[in-house]
């Protein structure tokens, strides 16, 4: 009997997390007790925009570090789980199934959305892994069928994770890792734990209009558009749990979401 898992959003923050420790560190840590182990998991990553959907069949993805100026130590870390082209195939299938046009990728492999949080959560890397991308100029509804669609998966044994982070303005951040932030910043998260937790999904979806500070905390839509696939694939009755609330460099809240 396959256990049914919700779709989690998660906040990944800064590229360092692998080598950070604190809040948000330990609760990924123990994010893989929270619920029963997974056949397979399926990443939407912040950090691989197209203009359609694409799913990875990679068999043995590569590590990619996307990003410069952090510690050496980083980029030596590689995340060897094997890929899941048969997770990916019934991706697209579903993606189909409900209208929505899709592609695949033949060797993407993860990109720091999906590596940097896996090595504290899943650091066994056994748990085969593919990457779905999120399209940058589409909204945040797009993104809410794009989960939807794929909400089903949840019943068949697949971890869902929005990668991404709950607040994100690049600009704004704090050389330190533990600064704490900026009203403007708190603002914006508390609606966002607010409406989640009353299931306003409408107020969701509109948030760039009806949350306080969304251009600032948001300049680009990115990091927040993983959201809106965990939400929909928690369903059209989704409940929303917060998981974890915490800050990093001040900017960023590593905020984390499950839906059921
Ligand atoms: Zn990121």
């Amino acid at each position: 009997m396959p256990n049914l898992l919700p779709a989690v959003f998660i906040s990944h923050g800064a590229p360092d997390l692998p080598i950070r420790d604190g809040a948000v560190t330990h609760f990924l840590k123990s994010l893989a007790q929270q619920f029963p182990r997974p056949q397979a998991i399926l990443v939407v990553s912040a950090h691989w925009n197209s203009d359609l959907p694409i799913v990875s069949t990679a068999q043995e993805p590569r590590t990619i570090h996307d990003f410069s100026g952090f510690p050496q130590a980083l980029y030596q870390m590689e995340y060897l789980a094997p890929g899941a082209p048969e997770l990916a195939a019934q991706t697209v299938n579903l993606l189909h199934q409900a209208g929505i046009p899709c592609a695949t990728h033949p060797n993407r492999g993860f990109d720091h959305g999906t590596w940097t949080p896996l090595m504290l959560a899943y650091p066994a890397a056994e748990i085969p892994v593919t990457q779905l991308s999120i399209q940058y100029d589409r909204n945040p509804l797009h993104h809410w069928k794009v989960g939807r669609a794929l909400s089903s998966l949840r019943s068949e044994g697949v971890l869902i994770i929005g990668s991404g982070s709950a607040t994100h303005n690049l600009y704004a951040f704090s050389e330190h890792y533990e600064a704490s932030p900026p009203l403007w910043v708190q603002q914006f998260d508390e609606w966002l734990a607010q409406t989640i937790d009353r299931g306003n999904w409408e107020a969701l979806l509109n948030y760039r209009q009806l949350a306080p500070y969304a251009l600032e905390n948001h300049p680009t839509e990115e990091h927040l558009l993983p959201l809106f696939v965990a939400l929909g694939a928690g369903g059209t009755l989704a409940k929303g749990i917060q998981l974890h609330r915490s800050y990093t460099y001040g900017a960023f809240s590593m905020a984390a979401y499950a839906f059921v």
